[in-house]
């Protein structure tokens, strides 16, 4: 059934983190009338409690649940990809950790003819959007919507490994969203006591009732409408009804890496073999669409914790998971209260290289990373995850079928460059190295993952292939540029059409160093100043 028109000046489409950053800034005109279709729900009970991000990861009814198909370069393994499926997308279901990633990358942005994103210009974005507990500079804001904060948390092993690095000449870096990236650091995090500070609660819950914002959740957009080469509004599935929503002025995907590609080819956008193959209308053939993925491929090394009282391991288990249940409600403290790292490495593997090209996530705990399933081991010990910064592979995102509620084929090619494979390699003999100095030595025992019998560069690579999942940072399936696979301008539009951009992860031409959610909050509130002011 097809219900008819109610009809809006922007349809967004996606709660996520860019659609909610988006909406909050094109809704601040009274005079722009504004609709936010959201295919999840409202919200989860357990969203806000930072440790959510361990239960939600392959939970659907906060999750699309996504798998890459079998994937070569990880012996055919399927790698999971958790996304968010509720208002705050992704913000809601993450780990928390606030990393804007370093000046390098989006100079290499604006290197690559996108005027307008260079660090200078993104900064004062980053800079409005937050509100970061250590006070403004020249580097940070303190009156946007979105609280930054550092981790609270105070084990002693993070004073040791910040020794450790001393040792190995590595400095501790006091704001790696600041000046420079390189060193170790308590991670900065979307923590404002002891909540997450998802999207929506930054960006829309404090503005949803503005008489001209109109939100829609569990509205599942099928596809855009067109009139010849302009996009003129949205179909979506409420319930059991198709209905169309009619955009006077422009729609905007927010959708994320996966689902933005997603919708533009269930339009008819897209590469030309592709659609025909599923029986779509072409509109307009754009070959990047669903090119030029990127994800940070991470392995994860687990080292025994042997001084008692350190590891968390223990506490999620028994009574002492109800001594951490109350402790989180007396004063918002404890293990619930940890974003997924508190202490975060920003490292060069080689020394000519102009920033650190991995990135180390420090776990006070042993994580049982599998199949996409995150639990706690039992045994105390502390997981150290590695990526590299800026991996070369790329993939591609692709629908198999024009149902819109199929998933799409996903594919990585992980480590399909010779860059990519050593650059880990380094990476992983890094973190031994860390972990190997007396200081770090008075807190641990033995590699239990993989384990010091993995040795060579080639067992360190099969290592890889076997076990490493993501980090979850899928981006740049529709991403910005000149070149032959790029999807939209520097503006955001869609080449070739009139009335379509796209705000979110999958405009990134290349990865930022770090993790996501930051970046794509800046580019919602990058799209809303290239709408509203230019
Ligand atoms: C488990 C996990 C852990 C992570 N940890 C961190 C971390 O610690 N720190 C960090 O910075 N980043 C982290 N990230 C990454 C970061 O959260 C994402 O990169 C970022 O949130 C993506 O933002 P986005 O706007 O591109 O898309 P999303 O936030 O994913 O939003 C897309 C929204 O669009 C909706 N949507 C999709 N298709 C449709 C449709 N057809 N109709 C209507 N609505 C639709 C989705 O339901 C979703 O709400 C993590 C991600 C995950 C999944």
């Amino acid at each position: 059934m097809t219900n008819s028109s109610e009809s809006f000046d922007y349809i967004v489409v996606g709660g996520g983190s860019a659609g909610c950053a988006l909406v909050n800034r094109l809704s601040s005109n009274p005079t722009n009338k504004v609709l936010l279709l959201e295919a999840g729900s409202k919200g989860h009970f357990l969203s806000r409690v930072p440790v959510s991000f361990s239960l939600l990861i392959d939970n659907p009814a906060a999750n699309w649940c996504y798998r890459s198909e079998p994937e070569a370069g990880t012996n055919d393994r399927q790698i999971p990809i958790p996304r968010g499926k509720l208002l705050g997308g992704s913000s809601a279901i993450n780990g928390l950790v606030y990393v804007r990633g370093q000046q390098l990358d989006y100079d290499t942005w604006a290197q690559l003819g996108n005027r307008g994103w260079s660090y200078a210009d993104v900064l004062p974005f980053f800079k409005k959007m937050e509100s970061f507990e250590k006070g403004e500079s020249e580097y940070r804001g303190r009156s946007g919507p979105l609280l930054v904060t550092e981790v609270v948390d105070q084990n002693p092993i993070y004073e040791q490994l910040f020794k450790a690095g001393r040792a190995l000449g590595i400095v501790r870096n006091d704001d790696y969203n600041g000046a420079d990236q390189e060193g170790f650091a308590r991670a900065q995090t979307t923590i404002s006591d002891g909540r997450r500070m998802s999207a929506d609660f930054a960006y829309l819950r404090p503005i949803r009732r503005r008489r001209n914002l109109t939100i829609k959740t569990r509205a599942l957009v099928t596809k855009l409408l067109f009139n010849q080469k302009v996009c003129v509004g949205v179909e979506a599935m409420i319930g059991k009804s198709i209905v169309t929503f009619e955009a006077r002025k422009e729609v905007i995907l927010s959708g994320g890496a996966i689902n933005s590609p997603q919708i533009l080819e269930l339009s008819g956008v897209g590469q030309p073999q592709i659609l025909e193959k599923n029986n779509i209308p072409l509109v307009q053939a754009i070959n990047g669409v669903g090119e030029s993925l990127r994800d940070h491929i991470a392995p994860r090394l687990v080292f025994r914790i042997t001084k008692p009282g350190i590891a968390y391991n223990d506490a999620a288990r028994g009574m002492n998971l109800l001594k951490e249940i109350l402790k989180y409600g007396i004063n918002r403290s404890g293990f619930l209260n940890l974003p997924s790292a508190p202490v975060l490495g920003f490292f060069k593997t080689r020394t000519e290289l102009a920033g650190p090209d991995i990135q180390v996530h420090f776990i006070p705990y042993r994580v049982v990373l599998e199949n996409g399933k995150r639990k706690l081991g039992e045994e105390p010990g502390m997981t150290c995850t590695v990526n590299q910064n800026q991996p070369e592979s790329v993939g591609s995102v692709h629908i198999k079928s024009p149902d819109p509620q199929q998933h799409p084929a996903i594919r990585y090619n992980f480590l399909s460059s010779r860059l990519d494979i050593d650059t880990l390699v380094a990476g992983v003999r890094l973190v031994r190295d860390i972990m190997n100095t007396d200081e770090m030595q008075m807190y641990c025992g033995e590699e239990m993952s993989p384990g010091s019998d993995c040795s060579s560069d080639e067992d360190i690579v099969a290592f890889i292939r076997n076990k490493a999942e993501t980090v979850y940072h899928p981006v740049g399936s529709c991403k910005m540029g000149k070149d032959a696979k790029s999807v939209v301008d520097e503006k955001l539009r869609v080449h070739q059409i009139k009335n379509l951009r796209i705000a979110d992860a999958s405009i990134m031409p290349t990865l930022t160093s770090g993790n996501t959610n930051g970046p794509c909050m800046m580019i919602g509130e990058k799209c809303a100043d290239f709408i509203m002011n230019h």
